[in-house]
């Protein structure tokens, strides 16, 4: 069989069409990525320009061609746009910069009787906008989505196969008339572009997959009010925690938090005040808290924190902390005075006994400061009927 690069322009042009395609059926599943739509846009400008660009060149008509150049160094730009809206970042003007520079750079040729300066500004481009998508990708590593590696070694493929390509440019003949041959450069950018556009493709809608995969997984164990871990996440991370405490031979402590009369706060201002309390609180409590400490809502009105490497002493100053934080923070919810308040029990986990029993001593000292009054911190094993409750000390 005989490949010239005409054949090979074409079956890029039909391999980048259909990865545009698999990309927009990808984004009727995973509708929370629209980057997916810009990546998809970006492939049809690219076939769509290619197939302008090889049928001007074919047929001696240089608007076609032109137009069809001016297109593909769009495709670059709305890679970099799709990447910029993954990330999260606004998609500026400057999608149309490449596809400028790229018609700023055939006026000059054509004054200058070259097509040099275009090629090199379509390449500029490329190189340029995939790389800027890299640096985007990079700059968001810290949300765990495997699949941003191997997209970035192929968006720097790309990029380096491009740059390639002004090198080629710059330093070889290049005739009009004719098509450059199938070992060239260009060769190998038109050959090169087929695996990228598979390889990207099926790397884009990996990624956004996981990403929509770690949002339901988070949602499963998020409370829905407050955002925090819910009930079954809670004991789950906090059971990991300990276990790790014991490794490390290092104390962890527990404190159970249960907002006091809540029930009069819901009956006086209505339950939608009481749910923007809620938030108050754990806001306030967060502020407190040290960046490893766990927090949970253990079920209505009531939270506990985990503190992991923290004595009992710590952990009582923190919950007497995140106590004051959120009376003051409730002397003014909107046009609201609301005297909210909470109680709490703290207690260590000994690194024999379970998470659950740690709780249940934290939580009998909760009862007792709601016993002595409210609006207070009370520490488990303070008192004989703690000791009776089978409380465990810090080791
Ligand atoms: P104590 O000081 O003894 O803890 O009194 P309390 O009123 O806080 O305790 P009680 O258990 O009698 O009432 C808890 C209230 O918390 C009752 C329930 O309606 C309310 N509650 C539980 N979950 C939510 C919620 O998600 N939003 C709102 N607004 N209220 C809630
Ligand atoms: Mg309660
Ligand atoms: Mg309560």
């Amino acid at each position: 069989m005989h490949l010239d690069i005409t054949t090979l322009i074409a079956a890029g042009s039909f391999v980048v069409a259909l990865s545009g395609l698999l990309l927009t059926g990808a984004w009727t599943q995973i509708r929370v990525a629209p980057a997916l739509l810009w990546w998809a846009a970006a492939n049809y400008v690219y076939a769509i320009g290619i197939g302008l660009l090889a049928y001007g060149a074919a047929t001696g008509t240089p608007v076609v061609a032109a137009a069809g150049g001016a297109l593909t160094s769009l495709s670059p730009a709305l890679i970099w746009a799709g990447t910029r809206t993954f990330v999260h970042r606004p998609v500026s003007a400057l999608v149309f910069a490449g596809a400028a520079v790229w018609i700023v750079a055939g006026v000059v040729g054509a004054e200058g009787g070259s097509h040099k300066s275009t090629l090199i500004a379509g390449f500029a481009a490329w190189s340029t906008y995939l790389l800027a998508s890299n640096w985007e990708l990079w700059r968001a590593r810290a949300e765990p989505l495997m699949a941003r590696w191997p997209l970035m070694t192929f968006f720097g493929l790309h990029a380096v196969v491009f740059l390639g390509g002004i090198y080629d440019v710059i330093f070889h003949e290049l005739r009009r008339d004719t098509q450059p041959p199938l070992g060239s450069w260009f060769g190998l950018i038109h050959f090169e572009t087929l695996v990228y556009a598979i390889g990207a493709t099926l790397f884009m809608a990996m990624m956004c997959k996981q990403r929509s995969e770690l949002g339901y997984i988070k949602e499963a164990h998020s409370d829905m009010l407050t955002g925090i871990a819910n009930r079954g996440a809670f004991f789950a991370g906090a059971e990991r925690l300990l276990d790790r405490c014991r490794m490390n031979a290092t104390p962890l402590s527990v404190i159970v938090f249960d907002l006091d009369r809540f029930k009069s706060i819901n009956d006086a201002h209505g339950h939608a005040a009481g749910d923007r309390v809620l938030g108050i609180f754990v806001d306030a409590t967060r502020s407190v808290l040290r960046s490893n400490d766990f927090f949970g809502r253990h079920g209505g009105e009531e939270f506990a924190v985990v503190l992991p490497g923290a004595t009992v002493e710590t952990a009582h100053a923190i919950a007497d902390r995140a106590r004051h934080a959120f009376a003051e923070a409730c002397r003014k919810v909107g046009d609201l005075q609301i005297f909210a308040t909470v109680s709490a029990g703290v207690a260590g986990a000994s690194l024999s006994a379970s998470f659950s029993d740690a709780l249940a001593a934290a939580d009998g000292a909760m009862y007792r400061a709601k016993n002595r009054g409210r609006n207070r911190v009370e520490r488990a094993g303070d008192s004989r009927s703690d000791q009776a409750a089978n409380i465990i000390r810090v080791a």
